[in-house]
C-alpha cells in the first residue's frame, strides 16, 4: 500500500460532507432533530481548518488530532462516537499500516464506538455501516467492493426500527427512513476508499 496522503483524505472527506450536508440534515429531520448535516459539516470544516498541522503529523497522531477536533466540534450523539472512532484508529494504527493492520485497527475502532454508544448492529445506527465495512476490510475486499458494502448497508437501515439514539424515541415511526449517521458513515467510507483506492 502506498503512503497514505492525510491532507488529501481530510480535504476529500470535508468536501464530501459539505456537499451532502443538506441531505444528512433532511434524513435527520425525518427521524431526529435535523442537525446531523450541520453537526458533521461543522466538525469536518474544523478538521479541514487544521489541515496543515494534521497532515504534518505521523498517521496515528493525525487520527488522534482529527478525533479530538470532532469531539470538540460535532456535538450531538454522533460527535463523541465519530471522535471515539478516530481516536481509537490513532491508538491502534502503526505509522505505515499494511492492509491487515488497517483492517485490525478499523475493527477495534468500530468496537470502541459500540462500547461508547452502548450499541450494537441492527439498532439503526452508524454501526450498521461500520460493522459490515470492518468485515469487508478483514476479508480483503477491494476499495470498490467496500464502497458497495457501505452503500448497501446504509440503505439497509431504512426498514430498521431505531433502538438507539434520538430516532429510537419514534419507535415504529423510525421505520422507512435511512439512518443519518449510517449515511454519513457510508459517505466518509466511500470518499476514503476512493482516495486510497486511487493511490494505494
Ligand atoms: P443527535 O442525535 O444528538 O442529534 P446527530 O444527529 O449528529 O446527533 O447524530 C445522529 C446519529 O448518531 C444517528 O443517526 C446514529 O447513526 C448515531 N447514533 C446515535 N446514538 C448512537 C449510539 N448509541 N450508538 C451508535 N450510533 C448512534
Ligand atoms: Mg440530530
Amino acid at each position: 500500500m502506498a503512503a497514505i496522503d492525510i491532507g488529501r483524505l481530510v480535504s476529500a472527506v470535508a468536501e464530501t460532507i459539505a456537499s451532502h450536508a443538506d441531505e444528512l440534515t433532511a434524513l435527520d429531520q425525518a427521524i431526529g432533530d435535523g442537525d446531523h448535516g450541520l453537526n458533521m459539516k461543522r466538525g469536518f470544516d474544523a478538521v479541514h481548518g487544521e489541515l496543515a498541522a494534521i497532515s504534518a503529523k505521523p498517521l496515528p497522531d493525525a487520527m488522534k488530532a482529527i478525533g479530538t477536533r470532532l469531539v470538540m466540534t460535532v456535538g450531538g450523539a454522533s460527535g463523541p462516537l465519530f471522535g471515539t472512532f478516530f481516536l481509537t484508529l490513532g491508538k491502534e494504527l502503526p505509522p505505515e499500516p499494511d492492509r491487515a493492520a488497517l483492517a485490525a485497527a478499523f475493527a477495534r475502532a468500530v468496537d470502541a464506538v459500540a462500547a461508547r454508544g452502548k450499541s450494537q448492529a441492527g439498532q439503526k445506527t452508524m454501526l450498521d455501516v461500520l460493522f459490515p465495512v470492518a468485515a469487508a476490510l478483514s476479508a480483503g475486499k477491494s476499495a470498490d467492493e467496500i464502497v458497495g458494502v457501505a452503500d448497501e448497508a446504509a440503505a439497509a437501515t431504512k426498514p430498521m426500527k431505531a433502538i438507539r439514539g434520538r430516532a429510537s424515541f419514534l419507535g415504529d415511526r423510525s421505520v422507512g427512513h435511512v439512518d443519518p449517521g449510517a449515511r454519513s458513515s457510508a459517505l466518509i467510507i466511500r470518499t476514503v476508499a476512493n482516495v486510497l483506492g486511487a493511490t494505494g
